[in-house]
C-alpha cells in the first residue's frame, strides 16, 4: 500500500515536486517491525519516488515516552541514523530537538540530512530569525511539556504554549506599545512575575522587580529539580537572559513594604504560594516535612518515607525522591534502557524483551492519599501515564482512600481502604497537601490604601500552574 501510494504520488505530482514520507523507524510496540523490515520497506520507498524520509518514533499505542520532558534531548536521533545508513535520498530527523544547538548537533554529527520541529515554533515563532541572526539565547524554550499545545488538543481547545500563551491567542494578548509609560513594581520573580516584568517592559513601561530569594524562578526552579523536568531550569535560564535584553531593574534578597511601593504608578503583586497544611495531627512533628523543605533541601529526608497528597506535587515528589540526584535524562543509553528501549536491528520493534530495566528507588515510598483514584490525575492526558509509569517502575507503593488519623515518629497512623487502622512506617513524612496563597503584601498594601493587581498564586492557588501564572502575567502586562 504505501509503496503504490507513493509511486502513484508521484506520477500525479511530476518530477518536480517534494513528496516527504513519514516512515516509523522505531515501533516501540511489541512485535513490531524488525530492521530488515524497516529497511526494506525505506528503500521500496524511495524507488517509488518519494524525495526525503522523515522518522516516525512510536506508535500512540506505545508505552515509551517519544516527546515528553523526560526524553533526553535528541534522544531517537540514533535510529535516524540507522535509517539514513539504508537510503540514498535525505532523512529527517525529530523527536525533542528544541534548540539550534540540538539541530546543529544532530547535523553535525552526521545522525540526519535534516531536523523537524513543531513545538519550538509554538514555544517562539521567531525561532528560526533569531537562530540565522546569532540571538539564540532569546529564544522561549520549548520544555515538551505538553500542557498547553497536545493536552489542549485533546480537550479540544486551542493549541498553545504555557511559555508563549500569545501563540494562536496573538489578538487576545496584544503587545502594542504603551500610550503612557509608566512606572512598575512587580514584587515576585516566580513564573507569574517574571511573565508581567518582561511583557512590562516589553510594552515599554519602567519595570523594577522584586524577588526575596537569591534567585529568580520560584516554583520553576523545584520543578526543574524533579528528574526529567531539567528542561524548566532552561525556562528559568531564558527568563533570565529576558529580564536583562528588556532591561527590567531586578532586586533580589528582598521584599519591599508598602511603604516602598507607594510611588510607584502600578504595583504586581506575584508572591506566589506556601506549602499548605492539612490540619492532620502531628503535622508540626520532627519528622515532618513540607515539599518545599525537601525540594530546596532544608531538610534531610530518610531511607523510608511517606508521601501524604496524591496531586502534581506529589507525584514529582516521590519522582524525586527514588531518584534524587540521578541526571539520567542527560545520558541517552541510560534513558534507553530505563525504558526498555533498543536497537531495532536486534529486537522487533525496538523494545528489549525484559521490558524497562529502571535503577533501584534510592528512597522506599509510599504515597498516601484520600481519594481512591490513580495518582496525579490533573496531570495532562498526554504526560500522566508516563509519571505513574515511571513511579511503578520505581517500586513506589501507592495507597488510595486513606483516612488520616495523626503522624508520629514511627509513621503516619491511618484507616486503610479495606477500613482497618494501619501503621505506615515513615522516617520521613512529606506534605504535599495542596497550596496556599502568600498574601501578606497585599494586606499591607490594601491596609496603606496602595491600589495592587494580584496575579499568580497570590491571587488563587486553587489549581495555579505554570501555565496559568504566565497567562495571567502576560494577560495583566498586555492590559495595563
Ligand atoms: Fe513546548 Fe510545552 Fe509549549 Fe507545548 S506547551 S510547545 S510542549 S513548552
Amino acid at each position: 500500500l504505501p509503496v503504490e501510494t507513493v509511486s502513484r504520488t508521484r506520477k500525479a505530482v511530476g518530477e518536480d515536486f517534494l513528496i516527504i514520507y513519514r516512515i516509523s523507524v522505531l515501533d516501540l510496540v511489541p512485535d513490531g517491525s524488525t530492521w530488515d523490515e524497516v529497511a526494506k520497506l525505506a528503500r521500496k520507498i524511495e524507488t517509488a519516488g518519494a524525495s526525503v524520509l522523515n522518522s516516525g518514533i512510536g506508535w500512540h499505542e506505545s508505552r515509551v515516552p517519544t516527546i515528553a520532558t523526560c526524553v533526553p534531548r535528541m534522544g531517537f536521533a540514533w535510529a535516524t541514523k540507522r535509517l539514513r545508513d539504508a537510503v540514498t535520498i535525505p532523512v529527517v530527523a525529530t523527536n525533542r530537538i528544541n534548540s539550534p544547538d540540538v539541530a546543529e548537533q544532530v547535523l553535525s554529527d552526521g545522525y540526519a540530512d535534516l531536523v523537524s520541529m513543531a513545538r519550538p515554533f509554538l514555544a517562539d515563532p521567531e525561532f528560526v530569525n533569531k537562530s540565522a541572526s546569532g540571538n539564540q539565547k532569546t529564544i522561549a524554550p520549548c520544555i515538551a511539556c505538553n500542557q498547553a499545545c497536545l493536552d489542549h488538543t485533546f480537550e479540544d481547545k486551542i493549541a498553545t504554549c504555557i511559555v508563549n500563551p500569545r501563540a494562536c491567542n496573538e489578538t487576545e494578548f496584544r503587545m502594542a506599545p504603551a500610550d503612557a509609560p509608566k512606572s512598575t513594581a512587580v514584587v515576585g520573580a516566580g513564573p507569574a512575575g517574571l511573565a508581567a516584568a518582561i511583557a512590562l517592559a516589553e510594552r515599554g513601561h519602567a519595570v523594577r522587580l522584586y524577588e526575596q530569594n537569591g534567585r529568580v524562578g520560584g516554583q520553576l526552579n523545584m520543578a526543574a529539580r524533579v528528574p526529567g523536568k531539567e528542561e524548566f531550569g532552561g525556562l528559568v535560564d531564558w527568563f533570565e537572559v529576558m529580564l536583562g535584553e528588556r532591561e527590567v531593574e531586578v532586586v533580589l534578597n528582598h521584599r519591599p513594604g508598602a511603604d516602598e511601593l507607594e510611588d510607584f504608578d502600578e504595583v504586581v503583586v506575584a508572591t506566589g504560594v506556601l506549602p499548605r497544611k492539612p490540619g492532620i495531627r502531628g503535622q508540626d512533628g520532627a519528622t515532618v516535612l513540607t515539599y518545599s523543605d525537601v525540594f530546596l533541601d532544608k531538610r534531610p529526608v530518610g531511607k523510608n518515607a511517606v508521601i501524604v497528597g496524591g496531586g502534581g506535587i506529589a507525584v514529582d515528589m516521590a519522582e524525586f525522591l527514588v531518584r534524587k540526584g540521578d541526571r539520567s535524562g542527560e545520558s541517552i543509553p541510560r534513558w534507553l534502557s530505563e525504558w526498555g528501549v533498543t536497537d531495532p536491528a536486534s529486537q522487533a520493534g525496538g523494545l528489549m524483551p525484559n521490558g524497562p530495566s529502571p535503577e533501584a528507588p534510592l528512597t522506599n515510598v509510599t504515597l498516601l492519599q484520600r481519594s481512591t483514584g490513580a495518582p496525579g490525575r490533573k496531570l495532562g492526558r498526554t504526560t500522566r501515564w508516563i509519571h505513574r509509569m515511571s513511579l511503578k517502575m520505581r517500586d513506589v507503593r501507592v495507597v488510595g482512600g486513606v483516612e488520616f488519623e495523626r503522624i508520629d515518629g514511627d509513621g503516619v497512623h491511618a484507616t486503610g481502604p479495606d477500613g482497618n487502622a494501619r501503621l505506615f512506617r515513615a522516617d520521613t513524612v512529606v506534605l504535599c497537601t495542596g497550596q496556599q496563597p502568600t498574601r501578606s503584601l497585599a494586606d499591607q498594601l490594601e491596609e496603606a490604601e496602595v491600589s495592587s493587581h494580584l496575579i499568580g498564586g497570590a491571587l488563587s492557588a486553587s489549581g495555579i500552574n505554570v501555565k496559568l501564572a504566565i497567562e495571567q502575567g502576560i494577560g495583566l502586562a498586555s492590559r495595563l
